[in-house]
């Protein structure tokens, strides 16, 4: 680590920014430390952002009206209740700006996506965590009438759990004067979308992202659907950020990536069926593990902890996510890939648990 200046604002002294996976050059490994898809972008994707090549030397649309409407029409909501953004990661960025203030903290599970702390933190808002029940479930019950900016992964990450929408239902019943924030980021992969509910109650805010059901994590392509009104409180935080914010490469393969809605869906089921089929085998290796609704598992061994089958993995080729917090530290998240991917991480993990025998 660098040494920080002189001239960095004191408030950023002991600032912990997030740590994303591991994205290795040179030595080729198998990759399922970052919960990307193991396929390609859709081939309409990939020519619609080749073709919008030739136009940059124009700035991109602000608004990004075809693509914001070919996405509020996939929904079935208006366009005003979307908002398109550089990854999920910005949008929820900017709900952290524009929604949490001293007087109206964050709050968000103890075990959940690590950026949401950075994100408090960055932004100089106080948050608040809560404990998820012994077994890594959400119980909504602890989040009724609390009065605080809510932020919930559905499903979870990286427990790979979700709560039922009728839940978040009574979340944002019970927090009227507060926004809600719920983070889809794996939603395609098995859970159960609040989308239809933004249209319901003015507090809710959905997020959703391009980066891992439709293979366009290194786009950048995420988005915000809410009410009306919350989508115009994101946007003013936007045009006084960054009104470019999706580049015109991004918003052409965006466009083409859904209306190619049939590519994502085949690739989805595929990636479902292989985490039915790398649950079932590790769990024979004496794997302990929770059924994912998401595009990885949460896994851990009763005899051989978290951070030695990290490395043994890691000399063999294979990248999983490691976190080191005391209450996960014996857990790998592992993303799922291709069958032959995951043959080859069965294999490596059979070697490992037959030695302890
Ligand atoms: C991957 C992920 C995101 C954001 O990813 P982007 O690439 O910025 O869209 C957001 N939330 C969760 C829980 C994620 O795992």
């Amino acid at each position: 680590m660098i040494k920080m200046s002189k001239y960095l604002r004191p408030e950023f002294r002991d600032l912990d920014s997030y740590v994303p996976g591991e994205q290795p050059t040179g030595r080729s490994f198998i990759k399922l430390n970052t919960n990307e898809s193991p396929f390609p972008p859709s081939p309409k994707a990939t020519e619609a952002a080749a073709q919008a090549a030739s136009g940059l030397n124009l700035y991109c649309d602000p608004d990004n009206r075809e693509l914001t409407k070919t996405m509020a029409d996939y929904f079935g909501v208006p366009a005003e209740c979307v908002l398109m953004t550089n990854g999920s990661d910005e949008i929820l960025n900017f709900a952290f700006i524009t929604f949490c203030h001293s007087s109206c903290p964050a709050v968000f599970a103890d075990i959940t996506y690590g950026f949401y702390k950075v994100f408090a933190n960055v932004n100089g808002v106080p948050y608040e965590t809560i404990p998820l029940r012994s077994d890594m479930t959400l119980d909504y019950r602890d989040y009724l009438g609390i009065n605080k900016t809510i932020f919930i992964a559905n499903p979870n990450a990286p427990t790979g759990l979700a709560i039922s929408t009728g839940e978040v239902e009574e979340i944002l019943k019970s927090n009227p004067d507060n926004a809600v924030i719920i983070d889809e980021a794996y939603v395609d992969f098995g859970g159960e979308s609040c989308v239809p509910l933004t249209q319901k109650y003015d507090n809710l805010l959905v997020t959703q992202t391009f980066s891992k059901s439709r293979s366009m994590a290194g786009a950048r392509l995420g988005m915000g659907i809410g009410s009306k009104k919350l989508i115009a409180d994101l946007n003013t935080v936007k045009f006084s950020i960054n009104p470019y914010n999706v580049n015109s490469m991004t918003g052409a393969a965006g466009i083409a990536a859904i209306k190619d809605d049939e590519y994502t869906r085949r690739n989805c089921a595929v990636i479902t069926e292989n985490r039915e089929y790398t649950t079932e085998q590790l769990r024979k290796l004496g794997f302990e593990l929770n059924n994912s609704s998401t595009n990885f598992v949460f896994a851990k061994h009763p005899k051989i902890s978290g951070e030695d089958v990290y490395l043994r993995l890691r000399e063999k080729g294979i990248l999983v996510r490691h976190f080191t917090p005391d209450n996960i530290k014996d857990y790998n998240r592992i993303s799922i890939g291709t069958r032959e991917q995951m043959d080859a991480l069965i294999s490596v993990l059979r070697e490992i648990t037959e030695e302890i025998k």
